[in-house]
């Protein structure tokens, strides 16, 4: 056998165990490297800002000034000194603070707290801003020419939306009496919205529910609570008390709104969420 016959048998050898090794070493890396996984975020947080519109619950929180209403308490039950835990118990009116009034809180058979749809929770933010109105009249009212100009100069409001009334109320949240503005007849005086822009929003619009910076979707001249009972009737939800509406842009963002869960309640505490996308960087 001379050296030349040998030499494309080695080249053979050679070439076999070089594929065989990247072979092992392919099944190796598949045994090592990471499965492709479907556990990532399915929406990428990152991107958003998210803005807390709930107002922390404390004593000293705005209600309802209605017969039998009362403040936030909160009440040590168990400490970490003498049972080795620290909790505590909470008792509320269900339309104290950041709330949500259930559809059945002004109509019969319309769902209570736990039977809202979840779907209706979850929807595109509107703001329209009437705080320069409300600055210069406490019972100023959001007209149906008010959603026009807002149409106007953002587009219509999307179908499905949660609209928030911004009255700039926001600014006496901390001071009950101030936030209230109640009368020496005891009427309360605050802006909201009026029925004819309620009724459009909801019938026109498909708003899966109105919120507010103050303590009622009715104003606080209302007798008839003409809009609770609108909403209601479409079987739609109201949020009040509503803050850091002014941190928010008018629309192009989304709402989450997240409500205790009260069997037979006609609202309750709610957290409520926007999802604002961050802005871009500018172009290059
Ligand atoms: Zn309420």
């Amino acid at each position: 056998m001379s050296t030349q016959n040998q030499t494309p048998l080695v080249v053979m050898v050679g070439l076999f165990l070089a594929v065989t090794a990247f072979l092992i070493g392919q099944r190796l890396d598949d045994v090592m490297a990471p499965a492709e996984s479907d556990a990532g975020p399915v929406i990428d947080w990152s991107q958003y800002d998210l803005v807390d519109l709930t107002y922390a619950f404390n004593s000293q929180t705005p209600y309802w000034p209605g017969e039998n209403y009362k403040p936030f308490e909160l009440t040590t039950i168990a400490t970490l000194e003498d049972n080795g835990v620290l909790s505590k118990a909470i008792s509320l009116p269900e339309h104290l603070g950041t709330h949500l009034d259930a559809p059945n809180h002004f109509e019969s058979g319309q769902p209570s707290a736990e039977k809202i749809p979840v779907e209706t929770f979850f929807g595109p933010g509107v703001v329209i801003d009437l705080s320069l109105k409300a600055e210069v009249d406490p019972d100023v009212l959001l007209s149906r020419e008010d959603v026009d100009a807002w149409e106007k100069e953002h587009g219509r409001v999307p179908d499905g939306a949660i609209v928030l009334l911004h009255t700039g109320w926001g600014r006496f949240w901390t001071n009950y009496e101030r936030y209230k503005n109640q009368d020496a007849m005891g009427t309360l005086h605050f802006p909201s919205f009026s029925a004819e822009a309620a009724r459009f929003l909801i019938d026109e619009r498909n708003c899966k529910g109105l919120g507010i910076d103050t303590l009622s979707i009715d104003p606080g001249t209302s007798k008839d609570f003409a809009v609770h009972h609108l909403v209601n009737k479409a079987g739609r939800y109201g949020l009040e008390n509503v803050a850091q509406l002014d941190k928010l842009p008018a629309s192009g963002f989304d709402i989450i709104v997240a409500p205790m869960k009260i069997e037979n309640g006609t609202g309750g505490p709610t957290r409520i969420f926007a999802v604002v996308p961050k802005k871009l960087p500018p172009a290059q």
